[in-house]
């Protein structure tokens, strides 16, 4: 919203708040009739109870109270937007991303917002008008007459919808975005239009460009992203129990699927990436030690120019340092093999050969096997 704000996107005045009586005065200071929202990162909050209007400062209190704690879709609510509540008219649907198959930015635009655009794009495709911008041309005055007309906007809101979409795809190409998305982009009872949800995806490869960003995504990020990403090595929360560690993206995805195959659920994606260290894997198991979600540890790994004794050393410092015990099933093979082997069963950690094999152990400790 900040962002949008800067770039000329018009947002309803909001504040961010994480107590009931914040929310409350919050609500005093943006005139009484607000919107609570659950601040977090995912979409579909209004479904999931995560946006309730409140027609006075108590009743934001109250609404707080209730949000405040909540689970959506496996992210916790901490803290809620508190935004001043929009006479709205008609909601839209406005985005850039990045379509990879003509390598440009896509507009996608639609005149019904508020929904799930996925969900849209499936049932009735022609009510999403997609217009490529050639990026060494950029963004011209045909293309937003075009998007303009599809969205069937009344006339005095031209200049206004032309404002937009230029902010729009201004921060897309300033921010690295690889998507920028308001949902919806509300028609209030005047005429004028509001950005009343934004989404912003920005390029991890080009998150240095920013470092505003990156400081600022290290608070909302929880602490095992925050120290994947310290550590250097690509990492994704999911929802099993099953810690998986791998080198290289290729392997990773694979044991994942066996793991899923066989009836197991991850509780990750981690690579450590190629040529890891031993202090590398060492971060890397510590982290998944400490997961209160991991049961397992599955780590597989194929020596290539990463080598199973310096993979070892890192398992094995791990649980030294921390102190900290979890069942682990681990699969070495490649440069190294002998090595790795001796160091890890010396130390009482028993090493398996064979992928389906290791992922059949993970899944049975983890509980059972389909
Ligand atoms: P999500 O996409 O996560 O469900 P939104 O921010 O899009 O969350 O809110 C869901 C719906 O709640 C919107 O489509 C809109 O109808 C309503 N809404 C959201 N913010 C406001 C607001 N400030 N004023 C009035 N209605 C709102």
């Amino acid at each position: 919203m900040e962002l949008f704000r800067r770039y000329g996107v018009p947002v309803p005045r909001f504040e961010v708040v994480s107590e009931p009586e914040e929310a409350a005065r919050a609500a005093e200071r943006l005139g009484g009739r607000v919107v609570v929202k659950a601040q977090v990162l995912v979409g579909g909050r209004g479904k999931a109870g995560g946006v309730r209007l409140a027609g006075t400062p108590a009743e934001a209190r109250e609404h707080a109270q209730g949000i405040l704690g909540m689970e959506i879709r496996g992210e916790k609510v901490e803290r809620l937007v508190v935004a001043e509540a929009v006479d709205i008219v008609k909601e839209l649907y406005l985005s850039i991303i990045i379509d990879r198959s003509i390598g440009a930015p896509l507009i996608l635009a639609s005149p019904e917002g508020g929904v799930d655009i996925e969900e849209l794009a499936r049932t009735r495709p022609e009510r999403i008008l997609k217009t490529p911008v050639e990026p060494l041309v950029g963004l011209k005055s045909y293309h937003i007459r075009r998007i303009a007309k599809f969205l069937e906007l009344p006339q005095d809101a031209q200049k206004q919808i032309s404002q937009i979409i230029t902010g729009l795809y201004r921060l897309f190409i300033d921010y690295d975005c690889e998507l920028a998305e308001i949902n919806p982009l509300v028609v209030k009872g005047d005429g004028g239009l509001l950005a009343i949800d934004s989404k912003v995806i920005i390029d991890d490869n080009a998150l240095y460009r920013h470092p505003e960003l990156q400081e600022r995504m290290g608070r909302e990020m929880d602490e095992y992203e925050t120290e994947s990403r310290r550590l250097g090595f690509s990492y994704v929360e999911l929802d099993g129990n099953i810690g998986v560690i791998c080198n290289g993206a290729g392997l990773t995805m694979a044991t994942m699927d066996t793991v899923l195959v066989l009836g197991g659920k991850p509780a990750n994606f981690l690579d450590i990436g190629g040529g890891a260290r031993a202090d590398r894997v060492e971060g890397a198991v510590s982290l998944l030690l400490r997961h209160p979600k991991v049961k397992i540890l599955f780590i597989n790994i194929l020596g290539g120019i990463t080598r199973c004794d310096e993979v070892a050393r890192g398992i094995v410092n791990a649980l030294r340092k921390s102190g900290l015990e979890k069942e682990m099933v681990v699969r070495l093979k490649g440069t190294n093999e002998e090595e790795g082997r001796r160091i890890l069963e010396e130390n009482g950690i028993y090493v398996l050969e064979e992928m389906d094999e290791a992922a059949r152990k993970a899944v049975e400790l983890a509980g059972g096997v389909k």
